[in-house]
C-alpha cells in the first residue's frame, strides 16, 4: 500500500479524545468499487489501483490505523439533538497531500456506530451516488466542498421505505468533518476546556491566522457566508442545513436531498422531509446566520468571563454575515450580469421579473435570447434596457447544473445497473462552463415541481 494511506495521520483524535469513538468499519459481503475518483485520488497522491486493491474505501484499514466515529450535537430542523454523531460513517483518518494540505479521508454506509440510534448503519447506492455527482458538481463549479473518492457497492441489500435497495459506501474526502454540532456537543458535554480543545485544532487548521476564539469565530461567519452566496448564485438548494451539516471550514457536506432549482423561486423545496419549507432556496443566508448563531453560544465561555460581555462580542460578530453575504452575491451577480460595478436594484429587479415569469434560472444568464425565456416580453424589455454588460459572462455562468430530473434519471438507471447514464451527467457537469456539442438536453429544465426523498 502507497505510504499515504498506511500513514494515515490521526490528530484529530488526538486533540480531543473525548469527541471521537474507536470503531471500526462492518464487514461487507462483495465490495466492488463502481465508481473510483482517479482525479481526487492523484491529487491526493494516492494511486487509485492500490486504492481499491487496499480494500481501503470500504473500511478496511492497515495495521495500526484506528478509525473513529465523531461525536456531535445539532439542531435538526430547530430543535436541539444532543447526540448525533457519526452513526453510520467513519473518520479512517487524516491524509496530508502532496501540497501539504490535510484532507479527512470518511466513510459513509460503513455500519452501525454507537451513534447509530435506530438507523441501520447502512447506505443505499442512490443516494451516495447523488453526493458524489453534487460533490463534483460543486467542485467544478469552484464552490468549497466535500468530494467522493469512490463509491462502492457492498452486494447486500438495504431496506427502505421503497423497498430493498442495492447497499453501497461512500468514502469522501474533506478539509475536515468539523460542524457546528462538533462544538454544541463539546460545550454541552465537557465545558470550556474541551470546547478551547477543539478551537484550538480548528484554528490551527482551518483559520491559522486567527488571533483569538473571537477572530476564529469572524473567519468562520466570513467563510460561511461567501459559501452561502455561492450557494445562491448557482441556485443550489442544500435541503437539510442542520446546525450538524454546517462546517467550520466553510466547505459544503451532506448532500442529502439537495438539488439545483429550475425556475427562480424563493421558496423552492425539494426535500420531502421539509414541509415548512424551512430550508428553502431564499431561506437558506438567514438558516445560516441562525446556526452560526448556535456557534456563538458555543464559543461564549472562550470570548469573555463575563457573560454579558462575550454575548455583545458575539452577536457583533455574527451580525457581519449579512453584509459579507450581501458583498459576495452582489459581486457575484455583478459577474453573472457582465457588469464592471454591483448593481443591487437592477439585480433586484431581475429577480422579482425571473420570479414572476417563471424563468429558468441557470438558462436565463447563458441564453443567447433571453428575451425569448419570458411570457411578458415588454416586462423584460423594460428591465433589460437598464442592463448593459460590458464583461464576458460566459465564465461566470453555467451552461450545466445536475438538473434534477436527469439526476434522477441516472440513479434510477444506476440502481438497476446501468452506470453509463450517471457517467455521462458526471462528465457533463465537470465541465458546467464547456459547451459540450450534443448535450443540449442537460441545460432544459425539468418539467415540474420535484420532490427529493431523504432515502438514507
Ligand atoms: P444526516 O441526515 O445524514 O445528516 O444524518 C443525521 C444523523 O443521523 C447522523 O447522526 C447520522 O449518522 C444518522 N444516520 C442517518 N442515517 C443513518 C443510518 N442509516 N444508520 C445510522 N445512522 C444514521
Ligand atoms: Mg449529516
Amino acid at each position: 500500500m502507497s505510504t499515504a494511506v498506511s500513514q494515515l495521520e490521526h490528530t484529530y483524535a488526538d486533540a480531543v479524545p473525548d469527541l471521537v469513538l474507536n470503531w471500526s468499519a462492518a464487514p461487507v459481503r462483495n465490495p466492488s468499487a463502481l465508481v473510483v475518483n482517479d482525479e481526487l485520488a492523484a491529487e491526493l497522491g494516492l494511486d487509485p489501483r492500490e486504492l481499491v486493491g487496499s480494500g481501503l474505501l470500504t473500511g478496511t484499514v492497515p495495521e495500526g490505523v484506528q478509525p473513529v466515529a465523531m461525536a456531535y450535537s445539532g439542531h435538526q430542523f430547530g430543535m436541539y439533538q444532543p447526540r448525533l454523531g457519526d452513526g453510520r460513517a467513519l473518520l479512517l483518518g487524516e491524509i496530508v497531500d502532496p501540497q501539504g494540505h490535510r484532507h479527512d479521508l470518511h466513510l459513509k454506509g460503513s455500519g452501525r456506530t454507537r451513534f447509530a440510534r435506530g438507523g441501520d448503519g447502512r447506505a443505499a447506492l442512490g443516494p451516495m451516488l447523488r453526493e458524489y455527482l453534487m460533490g463534483e458538481a460543486m467542485h467544478a463549479l469552484g464552490i468549497p466542498t466535500s468530494r467522493g473518492l469512490a463509491v462502492s457497492t457492498t452486494g447486500e441489500d438495504v431496506p427502505r421505505d421503497t423497498g430493498l435497495l442495492p447497499g453501497a459506501v461512500l468514502a469522501r474526502v474533506a478539509s475536515s468533518h468539523i460542524r457546528v454540532g462538533t462544538f454544541q456537543y463539546a460545550a454541552a458535554t465537557g465545558g470550556p476546556d474541551l470546547v478551547r480543545a477543539l478551537t484550538d485544532h480548528a484554528i490551527a487548521r482551518h483559520h491559522p491566522e486567527a488571533t483569538d476564539v473571537l477572530d476564529f469565530y469572524r473567519r468562520v461567519v466570513h467563510a460561511q457566508a461567501a459559501l452561502i452566496a455561492q450557494w445562491m448564485l448557482v441556485g443550489f438548494v442544500h435541503g437539510v442545513m442542520n446546525t450538524d451539516n454546517t462546517t467550520i471550514s466553510g466547505e459544503t457536506i451532506d448532500y442529502g436531498p439537495c438539488a439545483f432549482m429550475d425556475r427562480y423561486d424563493p421558496q423552492t423545496v425539494f426535500s420531502s422531509i421539509d414541509h415548512a419549507g424551512r430550508y428553502a432556496y431564499g431561506n437558506q443566508p438567514p438558516i445560516a446566520r441562525w446556526n452560526l448563531a448556535r456557534l456563538g453560544e458555543a464559543l461564549l465561555p472562550l470570548i469573555d468571563e463575563d457573560s454579558d460581555t462575550a454575548i455583545e462580542k458575539a452577536t457583533a460578530v455574527v451580525q457581519e454575515f449579512g453584509e459579507v453575504y450581501e458583498r459576495h452575491f452582489q459581486a457575484g451577480m455583478a459577474a453573472k450580469l457582465g457588469l464592471r460595478e454591483p448593481d443591487p436594484d437592477l439585480v433586484a429587479d431581475l429577480l422579482a421579473l425571473l420570479h414572476a415569469q417563471q424563468v429558468d434560472w441557470t438558462g436565463f444568464f447563458r441564453a443567447g435570447t433571453p428575451r425569448d425565456l419570458f411570457l411578458d416580453r415588454d416586462a423584460y424589455d423594460a428591465w433589460a434596457a437598464r442592463w448593459h454588460p460590458e464583461l464576458d459572462r460566459d465564465h461566470a455562468n453555467p451552461l450545466y447544473v445536475p438538473r434534477n430530473h436527469l439526476v434522477d434519471e441516472a440513479l434510477t438507471a444506476a440502481e438497476q445497473g446501468d452506470l453509463a447514464p450517471f457517467l455521462e451527467i458526471l462528465e457533463v457537469v465537470s465541465a458546467p462552463y464547456t459547451e459540450q456539442p450534443g448535450r443540449e438536453r442537460y441545460t432544459e429544465p425539468g418539467s415540474g415541481p420535484f420532490v427529493t426523498y431523504c432515502g438514507t
